[in-house]
């Protein structure tokens, strides 16, 4: 069937995001964390799922889920909204401001989702490459940010996949020269401990995301959106009424409620970077770049799409990528259980020394 005639340009040109499920023994492949929930706190998670009367929506907006992590972030109830997933927050940013001529900037290498989200909405991704520091080459960004049709930059704080913190001081110049939203994309807060939240009063185009999916419920799907509430109110309109699904709900008021336990095992992460940084650090032909996320990105001298499937061969799951000026494929490595982290590099070690 042809169906050219009803779809829209810039989606036939696009590739759909390949989240493939792969059979692995050990996944390092998506930022997530490694620990699971113990089995009294899964207890007890459940027992509040147990009842909730799954023949009605959801509370529409999640209101309580609202003011809980308003207070969280200190910030006022109409600053926030929740996503399923900051995902969805990054489509609703998208669609809600898409105009007839709209230009959409992002660093890269970075977050997939920004460009896919922008194109899927029409708007012209203008992308600029990151500096040999991978820090944002912040001239060639003002040149373009300052036109009348930037509508919206993407800035993951810290960056996925190079796992550094841009200069906080050149995120400030493009919060001020910009035209349009400048969105700080904090997936990654609770490895980095850095935040744009004191700046929100300074600055009224200023928008700042955060998720769940990375302290331990990827899951549940849950994120969040903090900026001005006059563009919380514009947003909500694209927003659909029940996008947080009632156990999803549940779980991110757990969160909070047990707040402690998942702090415990992301410093236990930060722990196992540390090693896991200094270990790479010791391998021959690998050049591993320090991290402020749950993950490592390395460059090696072997070919790093052939490292990876050769790794997968040992049943653990890395990311290869691609680096835009180079051309040379980089790895992105999670950072895992300390026997996950020790098999991966006991399986890297196999391979480069081959
Ligand atoms: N932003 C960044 C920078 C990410 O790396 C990710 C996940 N890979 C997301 C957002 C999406 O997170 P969520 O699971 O909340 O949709």
């Amino acid at each position: 069937m042809n169906v050219r005639k009803w779809v829209r340009k810039e989606i036939l040109e696009q590739q759909a995001y390949a989240a493939d499920v792969i059979n692995c023994q050990i996944k390092l492949d998506a930022n997530e964390n490694p620990f699971a929930l113990s089995p009294p706190l899964q207890a007890k998670l459940l027992e509040r799922m147990k009842a909730v009367p799954l023949n009605r929506y959801p509370d529409a907006g999640a209101p309580l889920l609202r003011k809980r992590f308003a207070q969280y972030y200190g910030v006022n109830e109409n600053m926030l909204m929740i996503g399923n997933g900051s995902d969805e927050l990054i489509q609703i940013l998208c669609t809600a401001l898409a105009g007839p001529v709209s230009d959409l900037l992002i660093p890269i290498p970075t977050f997939a989702m920004y460009r896919i989200l922008g194109l899927n909405n029409g708007y012209h991704v203008r992308e600029v490459p990151l500096d040999n520091a991978f820090d944002l080459n912040v001239k060639a960004i003002v040149e373009k940010i300052s036109k009348k049709t930037m509508t919206l930059t993407f800035i993951s704080y810290p960056n996925n996949p190079t796992g550094n913190c841009f200069s906080a001081d050149r995120i400030e110049t493009i919060l001020d020269k910009s035209t349009g939203i400048v969105v700080v994309d904090e997936a990654y807060f609770n490895f980095s401990e850095k935040t744009f939240l004191p700046l929100l009063n300074r600055y009224e185009n200023l928008v700042i995301l955060r998720t769940l999916s990375k302290v331990g419920f990827a899951a549940m799907r849950i994120g969040f959106l903090i900026g001005p509430p006059e563009l919380i109110t514009e947003l909500d309109k694209v927003r659909l009424p029940y996008n947080l699904n009632t156990l999803s709900q549940i779980a991110a008021i757990f969160f909070l409620d047990h707040e402690e336990m998942f702090l415990d095992q992301i410093h236990e992460i930060i722990r196992e970077r540390k090693s896991l940084l200094e270990k790479l650090s010791n391998l021959e032909g690998i050049q591993p770049y320090p991290s402020d996320a749950n993950f490592i990105f390395f460059s090696c001298t072997l070919d790093a799409n052939n490292v990876c499937k050769q790794i997968l061969r040992q049943g653990i799951l890395i990311k290869p990528i691609k680096l835009p000026r180079s051309g040379q494929t980089c790895i992105r490595v999670t950072v895992g259980k300390c026997e996950e982290n020790e098999a991966f590099i006991q399986a890297l070690k196999s391979v480069i020394t081959k």
